[in-house]
């Protein structure tokens, strides 16, 4: 079949990766992809916002099937116009894209379906909003209710940051839109997680959960950023953590979400916060995480285009996934500057030496571009140098030994990527 992705990051890269292997994917197309994905796939210079561009084209090549990688295109309905258009996409419809569209949504929807998630109050209006810090005091998380690239969520350890970052979201509209509302939230402590688990309306098969480094420096320190690295599995997620989650949290969504008449498919992402009361809600995400679905991807043994079919027919009780054994583990590299000001254009060499000869190390690309046959950074995030091995400590040994072919002085990482999965000798 000929199937086409959407978007330009890491995890489109590591999604076109995992589909071109597919005994069942003839042609693959990228829209509109990188200079990495480029070398597995056409890439088509349409953007992933222009919906209209994106169903023109795949009526007009006679794409099969679309898988969607970012959110931005799912909240704004790009699989209702597919489908629309007869053709079958992965990701959710924009009604079931709102769980991650509406931070509002979604907890008025946990406190309807009784799903475990941190205290809550919604305003619109500044002095309302303030008259509630007075009373419940800080710690506060403030967050914007819409779509934010991630920059939405304020943690707030005094009255006044709480007040400031009111003023920030409702006041100053900082975020546009996205900002009408604000939800303060009940501030949890506790270890995080990533949850994902594939969904067709009605199943939910989970895969295997992750923990990512969102700081930009070594010890969790710097200002946030899309994330520097991430690995798999999650310790504290077992096999009976998993199944708590599915339990009290994912199935509950998944059937509630039917019952609201928003159907959910695709990738349900649980952003997780393990209190002493268990697991707790902090966010969902509608799609694949990036940098997780890198190694994420390195790990399923499974033809990942069958998986994602049987997501979009409907299929998915059909499916069982098979991994492989042991861990995974991504270092993003950077230009220097993000997640602030930097420059594109600087050269990267040594691609080729760091990438493994059977899969164990994949460079994925993010933000990089072609200029006359040399691969140059046109990106904040730009490298995800992914391993995978039998321990977190061997899977990171590989990763790093990668990391150090790649000859790019303009880029930086993080060396403690995977310290909390990794016992000190
Ligand atoms: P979100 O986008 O809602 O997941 O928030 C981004 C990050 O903010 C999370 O990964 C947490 O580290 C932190 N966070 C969000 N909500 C809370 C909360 N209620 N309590 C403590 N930390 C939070």
């Amino acid at each position: 079949m000929k199937v086409l992705v959407v978007g330009s990051g890491g995890r489109e890269h590591a999604l076109c990766w995992a589909i071109a292997k597919s005994a069942n994917c003839e042609k693959l197309y990228a829209a509109p992809g990188n200079a990495g994905i480029a070398g597995i796939a056409d890439c088509v210079p349409i953007g992933a916002e222009d919906l209209g561009g994106l169903v023109d084209f795949a009526k007009s090549e006679g794409i099969d099937f679309v898988v969607v990688g970012p959110e931005m295109p799912l909240v704004a309905g790009l699989v209702d116009r597919l489908e629309g258009a007869g053709i079958k996409a992965f990701g959710p419809s924009a009604a079931a894209a709102v769980i991650e569209g509406s931070k509002a949504f979604m907890k008025d929807f946990c406190g309807k379906y009784d799903i475990p998630t941190a205290d809550y109050a919604r305003f619109d209006e500044p002095d309302a909003a303030k008259e509630y810090i007075h009373r419940h005091h800080a710690p506060l998380v403030v967050k914007a209710d819409g779509l934010a690239a991630g920059k939405g969520v304020i943690l707030c350890h005094n009255d006044l940051e709480a007040f400031a970052a009111i003023d920030h979201i409702l006041t100053e509209r900082a975020f546009g839109e996205a900002g009408d509302e604000v939800v303060i939230e009940e501030f949890l402590v506790g270890e995080e997680a990533s949850f994902f688990a594939l969904v067709d309306g009605t199943t939910a098969l989970p895969l295997m959960s992750a923990q990512d480094h969102k700081a930009a420096y070594d010890g969790d320190t710097g200002p946030n950023t899309g994330g520097m690295g991430a690995y798999l599995p999650a310790p504290m997620v077992d096999a009976k953590m998993s199944k708590i989650v599915m339990d009290r949290i994912i199935s509950p969504t998944i059937d509630g979400m039917a019952a609201e008449g928003r159907p959910f498919k695709g990738v349900l992402y649980a952003g997780l916060m393990m209190t002493d009361d268990g697991p707790k809600l902090l966010e969902y995400n509608a799609r694949f995480g990036d940098p997780e679905c890198q190694p994420l991807m390195t790990m399923l043994k499974s033809d990942a285009l069958e998986a994602l079919l049987a997501c979009a027919e409907g299929r998915l009780a059909e499916i069982k996934l098979a991994w492989h054994k042991g861990s995974a583990l991504i270092v993003v590299m950077a230009t220097e500057g993000y997640p602030g000001y930097y420059e594109k254009g600087s050269e990267i060499r040594g691609l080729g030496e760091a990438a493994g000869d059977n899969d164990d190390v994949v460079v994925f690309h993010a933000g990089t571009r072609l200029a006359d046959g040399r691969i140059v950074a046109d990106g904040g995030r730009v490298l995800g140098v992914t391993a995978r091995a039998a321990t977190p400590a061997k899977a990171q040994e590989k990763a790093y030994a990668a990391v150090d072919r790649i000859d790019w002085p303009q880029g930086f990482y993080r060396r403690d990527i995977g310290w909390r999965a990794i016992a000190p000798d």
